[in-house]
């Protein structure tokens, strides 16, 4: 499933081909994907400019020259496929469900086999109070999740601190690969409940999940199973996990001699070095 740096890496990837462009030709080739496109879909969408492509939490926003904006969200193994050439030698595909040709000429295809991802388009005064965006917490890249943020938010938490990082409430676009990692890096044990981390662990931690999710980013996005970059090549941050899926595997923490343990916690695997982190 893409988590957060994939969907910015996809986002990024989409910019100059999306980003100031008209959009000449929309075809949705379904009624849906996870949830009915709304009505009228691609006529709305057809002759649209889009201004600005953002992203919150893993949903990737297009703001539209009509003011509308096409939510979109890649769900388990939603992928987007660029074809520059216009060579249609891509996006004739049973999952492939949606096109967007540009005036450009180049085609941006939505696959997606599984149909848990989605599309739909909002109104901007809408935005904030939408269901799908509502409750969201901090963007873990921005400056409101702070050490003092995620202390006040953790107090009195008697959830294990993977299953509080977890939740969307607290911190936006968190998702298991990346829990995982951020507590390896902070030497914090995923077990440990919320409440009873200190002040100077919490802000350790804050700085992990920072760094995990920037040098992913910059790698340009994991892959795990079938999951490609929107430029088509694949992404490669998957070799650079340092806990995430290394059940057995030597810790990799300087001068640590612990194993890495796969437990499971709220039905998802955790994986963690019992040594170093406490
Ligand atoms: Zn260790």
């Amino acid at each position: 499933m893409p988590e957060l740096p994939e969907v910015e890496t996809v986002r990024l990837g989409l910019v100059p081909v999306l980003e100031g462009r008209k959009l000449v030709r929309v075809e949705a080739r379904r009624p849906d994907l996870r949830i009915a496109f709304p009505p009228r879909f691609a006529e709305r969408l057809t002759g649209r400019r889009v201004e600005k492509l953002t992203r919150r939490a893993k949903y990737i926003l297009a703001e539209l020259d009509d003011g509308e904006i096409l939510l979109m969200h890649l769900g388990m193994s939603g992928r987007f496929f660029v074809d520059h050439e216009r060579t249609n030698s891509i996006g004739g595909g049973a999952h492939d469900h949606v096109l967007f040709e540009t005036d450009r000429g180049a085609r941006v295809i939505y696959s997606d086999h599984r149909r848990f991802g989605l599309m739909t388009l909002i109104a901007p005064d809408a935005l904030a109070g939408h269901k799908l965006l509502k409750g969201l917490g901090p963007e873990p890249l921005s400056a409101d999740f702070s050490a003092a943020y995620l202390s006040d938010e953790l107090k009195g938490k008697k959830t294990p601190i993977k299953a509080a990082l977890l939740d969307q409430r607290v911190v936006a676009g968190l998702g298991n690969i990346y829990v995982c990692e951020a507590l390896y890096r902070a030497h914090i044990s995923p077990k440990r409940l919320a409440r009873s981390l200190k002040r100077e662990q919490i802000a350790r931690l804050v700085t992990s999940a920072r760094t995990v999710l920037e040098d992913a980013i910059r790698a340009g996005g994991s892959t795990l199973r079938d999951y490609r970059r929107a430029d088509g090549e694949l992404g490669y941050f998957q070799h650079r996990f340092r806990v995430y899926d290394r059940e057995g595997q030597a810790c990799l923490t300087r001068g640590c001699r612990g194993h890495v343990k796969r437990i499971v916690q709220s039905g998802r695997s955790t994986f963690y070095c019992p040594v170093c982190q406490r």
